[in-house]
């Protein structure tokens, strides 16, 4: 697998969904996503889960307000897209899910510890959580794939903008999943 690929789902969360910070956009993504995380498993391909898991007092509260508080059902990944054993749980407490967390480590240390090259992001929010992680992916020189139809925000227009940065700023691939999961089936990631 010369891409050495990870599928990186973001705060794809009950609070983020269905509950304190629902987003309703976020349902046409969820079936996609499955898609992706079946076949990434399928193909030996790392399933990462980076998760929002605030404490009430984290200053990103402040601009939100409460919301996936570390331990409540809020916190946990949606029902449809529920981790497996095999997968790996990153929580953070802010946008980027490189921000005080093992994600680096965790991602050198794949793939025999060869590491991961390209990172493939799907997700909430386009142009936050999203953003956030694709640039700390980038600083970190990964390459990025974003799953275009894979990561949704609270608005069309800022869906489309957040694409367009992602793939001007960060060099982000921007493919849908059905183009991602052929790669994976061919054994290219
Ligand atoms: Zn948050």
């Amino acid at each position: 697998m010369p891409e050495r690929m990870a599928v990186i789902i973001i705060d794809m969360l009950n609070d983020f969904v269905t509950g304190d910070l629902k987003c309703d956009r976020a349902q046409r993504i969820i079936p996609n996503l499955k898609k992706l995380v079946e076949t990434a498993r399928k193909n030996g391909v790392p399933v990462i889960y980076c998760n929002d898991a605030h404490y009430p007092g984290d200053f990103e509260v402040h601009r939100w307000g409460l919301h996936a508080v570390k331990g409540t059902k809020g916190a946990e990944v949606i029902p449809e897209l529920k981790p497996t054993k095999k997968d790996f749980i990153v929580e953070k407490r802010t946008y980027s899910g490189f921000f005080e967390t093992g994600l680096d480590p965790l991602l050198r240390s794949l793939y025999n510890g060869e590491g991961v090259r390209t990172v493939v992001l799907g997700g909430l929010h386009t142009h936050i959580c999203v953003r956030h992680t694709a640039a700390d992916a980038f600083f970190r020189g990964y390459k990025i794939i974003v799953a275009k139809d894979g990561v949704e925000a609270f608005t069309q227009e800022e869906h489309e903008q957040g694409l367009r940065y992602l793939e001007y700023v960060y060099n982000a691939k921007l493919m849908t999943v059905d183009e991602i999961i052929k790669e994976v089936e061919k054994g290219s990631c």
